[in-house]
């Protein structure tokens, strides 16, 4: 019974144990895997486990032994789900692992917009502070939360993680999902239509996952609909944002600032459009990072095989 991880570093750059997954059987783990090496490194492999190296329909056709696909990650787009279903393959996923830990980062995204909390102590080691006339000065506008309506597009597991921090600091939150759970409504959170998000919300948060339905969900057109000087945060799947059309939102002012955990491509091209725009604000995909996350998320993914191969599957997508 052969294991195969295609792509361990992110989760275990050195910190963490794969003692879990060698219990299991013979256990080969890349530090990465670049497109030409997936089939020959897995074409015999039961097990294969891959956080962002994509296994597409031609790849899992040619895996004659394969039985299970685990995903380092909650999301699991990398996987053609559909060719994996078609050949009775289960895909699991970490449902779970970072749901607070991306509810943080969401919000220190917002607050860095919001606060400008480095650039402001960049601006004191430089000298300026010392130099001032008064006793404090500030570089950019300064934003309270408090009262302010945030937007959130998915209220799943993070959302609602991200909502109840919004509902912490004093904001209200409008939610649009496609299912809706009516115990989750209160005086400060209610659900509405994506279109009365857009027209009401101070801040949006994405936090749905990256479908057909959802892709490009940030456009040119639903960017008009928004209020003038939103700011839009996204820790969850680079493309649902149409990168273009929300640069030319930056850079006009429509949108005030943008907070990005993620992007269309990953690693970030060098001539992505945002890496240009104004206010944009991206950080190199680390939302699920830190360590406290990444334990749960290498428990369960050992579990999720564990249970496989006793013969009950959980955390199974499709
Ligand atoms: P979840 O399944 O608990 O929640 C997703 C919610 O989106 C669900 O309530 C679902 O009904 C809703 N949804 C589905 N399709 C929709 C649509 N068309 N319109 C509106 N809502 C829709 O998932 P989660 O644990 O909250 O994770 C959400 C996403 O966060 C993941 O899919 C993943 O892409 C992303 N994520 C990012 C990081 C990171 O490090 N940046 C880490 C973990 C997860």
């Amino acid at each position: 019974m052969k294991t195969v991880v295609l792509d361990g570093y992110t989760l275990n750059p050195g910190d963490l144990s794969w003692e879990g997954f060698k219990s299991l059987g013979e256990f080969t783990c890349y530090d990465r895997t670049e497109s030409k090496d997936i089939l020959p490194r897995i074409k015999d492999a039961e097990y294969v486990i891959t956080n962002k190296t994509p296994l597409t329909s031609e790849t899992i056709s040619a895996c004659g032994n394969l039985k299970y696909i685990g995903v380092l990650a909650t999301g699991y787009n990398v996987v053609d789900v559909a060719a994996a279903s078609a050949k009775e393959i289960p895909v699991c996923n970490i449902p779970t692992y970072g749901t607070t830990a991306v509810a943080q980062f969401a919000f220190a995204l917002l607050l860095n917009i919001c606060n400008h909390v480095q650039d402001h102590s960049n601006a004191v080691f430089d000298g300026k502070w010392t130099k001032a006339p008064d006793f404090c000065f500030w570089d950019f506008p300064l934003t309270e939360l408090a009262g302010k309506t945030m937007g959130i597009i998915g209220y799943g597991r993070i959302g609602q993680a991200t909502g109840k921090i919004a509902q912490a600091f004093g904001m209200k939150v409008l939610a649009y999902d496609d299912y809706q759970n009516q115990d989750l409504v209160c005086d400060s959170v209610k659900y509405g239509t994506l279109d009365e998000l857009l027209a009401q919300s101070d801040v949006i948060s994405l936090h749905c996952p990256l479908f057909d339905s959802t892709e490009g969900i940030i456009n040119k057109g639903n960017i008009s609909k928004m209020k003038d000087g939103v700011i839009l945060i996204n820790t969850s799947r680079g493309p649902l944002i149409v990168e273009a059309d929300l640069a030319e939102a930056l850079n006009g002012g429509k949108v005030r600032a943008a907070g990005l955990d993620v992007v269309s491509t990953e690693p970030i091209k060098a001539d992505n459009i945002l890496l240009k725009a104004k206010n944009c604000f991206i950080t190199p995909h680390i939302a699920w990072a830190p360590l406290e996350s990444r334990k749960r998320l290498m428990n369960i993914a050992v579990d999720n095989l564990k249970s496989f191969i006793d013969g009950s599957v959980v955390n199974k997508v499709n």
